[in-house]
């Protein structure tokens, strides 16, 4: 998942003040290795269970084709230190991308990268990087898309702009192994795949598998797909992305975007009848952290999207993301799940439907930025005035429509100045005032000339 603005700092702090010592450290490996064994027959038998009471039934074909012991094996490699914490651009991910083409190559789905390969190839810092892509085909033209990022923050010293995180209780480890963000969704993604090609039928709709790269960088790899799409955009039904799914509470997980497709709610809570997992899908609410993984930018496209996740932990995007503390079982279960709600979504008659997300941001379909205070003093701004500086705006929303730009400072709505105190909350709360269908007076600074414009906001 892509780091926050801000939290490194607070994370690193809270770090710090968090002591521990060896033995509790071996205690931890042993309780683990314990867990491991008892999950692995619960997973063994439920397997068993599932098989005997559904005989024939996808459930049972897709159960029997996703083996803890095939979960386990993946997200140790994708997280050991030969990959080198996988960055965008370096060997490590390459690495990580041939070893899942490899996979995808093995389960006869269809490369649908460039040159008939594997890879669609883009560049990042004049690095050449790829999203991965694999097609299991259907009847008609639309598809599915599940995703998962293969990339993480890579190695070296933390900081600020790497993504990484400084843990005191990692030593000398300077490999940020990634294993829950995103070997996990990743490895989850590759046997979903597996678990789909293996139930040898042609689903209504295709199912396009795409492993993203330079989402730590800022959803990039997703933005590069969704202007290079393989599939057209209005061919794409839906997006299930995985991203951090092998941490916390055993069997529980998060399902967010419920809000922007109910459909696409209910279709996993029924997924769910035979896999029983503790889903948390908000439905009238979406938490923020639903704008920073790579369903978000489908999400802008107005593409029906879910994104699963199991959560933050201490160990986010610090060196201690290690495999040895990931819930194997855990990944499993999603991965089955994942597999059965695509088919389920890829064999449904009714498309699901895309509804904006309340509250989000989008409202008015821009990523604020919040400026530091000397930027705002060269803009010639009181002491008391705040201003928010527009990062990205979305097609088809407000401000886009109204003429805003990228790089625009608002710096008051209906002649109401920004506070330089709490400037993105004064910001959001302007913005969640207004009633649908209303209009409102934006004043930006624009190359140092100030311009309002008045944004018109959807019924
Ligand atoms: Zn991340």
């Amino acid at each position: 998942m892509r780091l926050a603005a801000g939290l490194a700092a607070v994370l690193a702090f809270a770090l710090q003040a968090r002591a521990e010592n060896l033995s509790e450290r071996l205690a931890r490996r042993l309780d683990k290795a314990v867990r491991d064994s008892s999950q692995r027959t619960e997973s063994e038998f439920r397997e068993l269970l599932a098989s005997g009471l559904h005989p024939g039934s996808p459930l049972a074909a897709i159960r029997k084709s996703i083996t803890w012991d095939s979960c386990r094996e993946g997200v140790e490699f994708l997280a050991s230190d030969a990959l080198l914490g996988r960055d965008t651009g370096s060997d490590g991910h390459r690495a990580a991308a041939e070893w899942a083409a490899k996979r995808f190559e093995s389960f006869g789905l269809k490369p649908v990268g460039d040159d008939g390969g594997w890879f669609q190839n883009w560049k990042w810092a004049r690095r050449k990087t790829m999203n991965v892509v694999a097609l299991l085909e259907g009847e008609t033209d639309e598809v599915v898309v599940v995703g998962a990022h293969l990339d993480h923050v890579g190695h070296g010293d933390p900081g600020i702009f790497s993504g990484r995180i400084p843990n005191p209780l990692a030593g000398e480890d300077r490999i940020y192994n990634g294993a829950d963000d995103n070997a996990s969704g990743s490895d989850a993604l590759v046997h979903i795949a597996q678990a789909l090609a293996a139930l040898g039928k042609k689903p209504r709709r295709g199912v396009l598998f795409i492993l993203f790269s330079g989402e730590e960088k800022g959803l990039l790899g997703s933005s590069h797909y969704l202007a290079n799409p393989i599939v057209p955009l209005e061919k794409t039904v839906a997006m299930l992305n995985f991203d951090m799914v092998g941490r916390n509470k055993d069997r529980e997980c998060a399902v967010l975007g419920a809000q922007c497709s109910p459909e696409l709610g209910r279709a996993v809570l029924r997924a769910n009848r035979g896999i029983g997992m503790k889903l948390e899908v908000p439905t009238d609410s979406t938490p923020t952290i639903f704008m920073q993984s790579d369903q978000f930018t489908f999400y802008q496209k107005r593409i029906p999207c879910l994104f699963f996740t199991t959560g933050g932990h201490t160990e986010y995007h610090t060196a201690l993301d290690h495999a040895d503390r990931i819930n194997v079982g855990k990944i499993e279960d999603i991965a089955e799940l994942g597999a059965l709600l695509a088919l389920g979504v890829a064999e449904d008659r009714q498309r699901p439907t895309w509804l904006p997300i309340s509250g989000l941001g989008p409202k008015l379909g821009v990523t604020p930025q919040p400026l530091a205070g000397a930027q705002l003093q060269a803009l010639g701004l009181k002491e008391n005035e705040g201003g928010v500086r527009l990062a990205s705006l979305m097609d088809n929303f407000p401000a886009k429509n109204a003429g805003l730009q990228v790089g625009d400072i608002v710096i008051a709505f209906d002649g109401k100045p920004l506070p330089r105190e709490n400037t993105l909350e004064a910001f959001r709360k302007a913005i969640t005032k207004v009633k649908a269908g209303g209009s409102q007076e934006v004043t930006v600074i624009r190359n140092t000339k100030r311009l309002t414009v008045t944004v018109q906001y959807e019924k």
